[in-house]
């Protein structure tokens, strides 16, 4: 399958890492949307949270709870954690990631 951020995951596209582990990668977005924008990702392949199923969804739950270990570390109190599904919503890589955003102030709802 020709997916970027399989790609990213497995080390054929450089990215700059923040955190990985077995399950998940993350890494910064190359075009950043608030002073600190990074992308959680499973390493596993699912196009999006539409693709979520009872057998894929423990990933999802360990990705929130690096999430919260990331931010922890980096010192983020305040933080936006969004995931596209679709193009109309945003979407433009078919592979599930989470942006993580922070420091900046955040307008609701989002455009
Ligand atoms: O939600 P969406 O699918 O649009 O998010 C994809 C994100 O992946 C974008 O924020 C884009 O900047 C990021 N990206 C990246 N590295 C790439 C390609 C895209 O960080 N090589």
């Amino acid at each position: 399958m020709d997916c970027l951020f399989c790609k990213i995951a497995a080390g054929e596209i450089p990215s700059k890492k923040v955190y990985e582990d077995d399950l998940c990668y993350a890494f910064y977005d190359i075009d950043p949307q608030a002073p600190t924008h990074f992308l959680v990702i499973p390493k596993a392949h699912i196009a999006s949270v539409s693709e979520v199923t009872p057998e894929n969804q423990a990933v999802v739950g360990h990705i929130f709870s690096v999430i919260a270990q990331i931010t922890k570390d980096l010192g983020l109190e305040s933080y936006r954690v969004v995931s596209n599904i679709g193009e109309q919503a945003g979407q433009s890589v078919f592979h599930l990631h989470f942006h993580v955003l922070s420091g900046r102030d955040m307008t609701w709802p989002p455009g």
